[in-house]
């Protein structure tokens, strides 16, 4: 499997963009920057996406994804989520007030855009991978993503504070390849981060004892203001299978 980080921060500005990662072109998982990061042709040519939870920086370009390919397609792209999810961004986003209702256009027959609901802890077998959703620590039913091809698996948190099902689900997969997860705030902000279910170095050095071990992970969700202090944080760790998203566009083959 080939996973591109389209965009791995946890906000926006010059050079960082929001959390997307593609799965061999075709999969998604959250769609923070897709309509931002690469060309309308191969947006067009992603079939399935995966959504972790409705804050802003995981759904806002599915709004222009729709835009971009609409009519280019002669099937719907297939978004998969938590019926909570579902509802809110069907309420918030495509509502005919902030956006156009993109799952009735151009036809109610045809649309451009279609929902199915995923239920915490249920293999579905998406697009040719196998995809686990298990609920993580953020709001509105977040869920982090286990999906399995060709006998490997990776695991993304995306944004949660300190959680336990998902390590112990983790254990249960001896190819587990990677570990993507976030860290958001440095130490000094633990009460923002507390507060707002994200991790800060100090809390994710207690999440590492939880994953199985020897399994890389990767760090993504800095908030680019941060991005120095947590940098140096992060490293005051020592923990060898750690790696920092450095850039998005980063590519990893396992
Ligand atoms: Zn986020
Ligand atoms: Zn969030």
């Amino acid at each position: 499997m080939k996973v591109k980080i389209l965009g791995g921060h946890g906000g926006v500005t010059i050079g960082a963009h929001a959390t997307s990662f593609l799965i061999d072109d075709q999969l998604l998982i959250d769609a923070g920057s897709v309509a931002s990061t690469i060309s309308i042709e191969k947006q067009s040519r992603i079939d399935n996406i995966l959504i972790s939870h409705p804050h802003l920086d995981h759904i806002k370009d599915l709004a222009f994804l729709c835009d971009n390919c609409f009519g280019m397609r002669e099937k719907p792209f297939q978004v998969w989520t938590h019926t909570t999810v579902m509802g809110m961004i069907k309420t918030h986003l495509f509502n005919d007030s902030i956006w156009p209702d993109f799952s009735v256009l151009p036809t109610k027959k045809n649309p451009t855009i279609q929902f199915n609901a995923l239920a915490p802890e249920v293999t579905v077998e998406i697009g040719g991978y196998l995809v686990t959703p298990v609920l993580v620590q953020h709001p509105s039913d977040a869920m982090g993503y286990i999906v399995e091809k060709e006998g490997k698996a990776i695991l993304f948190t995306l944004d949660t504070a300190a959680t336990t099902r998902i390590w112990q689900k983790a254990h249960q997969y001896p190819a587990l390849k990677a570990i993507f997860t976030e860290v958001s705030f440095p130490n000094k902000l633990q009460k923002v981060a507390t507060a707002s279910d994200h991790h800060t170095p100090q809390t994710l050095a207690e999440e590492l004892k939880k994953m199985p071990p020897g399994v890389p992970v990767i760090l993504t969700h800095i908030k680019p203001n941060f991005r120095a202090e947590l940098e140096q944080e992060i490293a005051e760790l020592g923990e060898s299978r750690i790696q920092i998203m450095s850039r998005d566009g980063m590519e990893f083959n396992f």
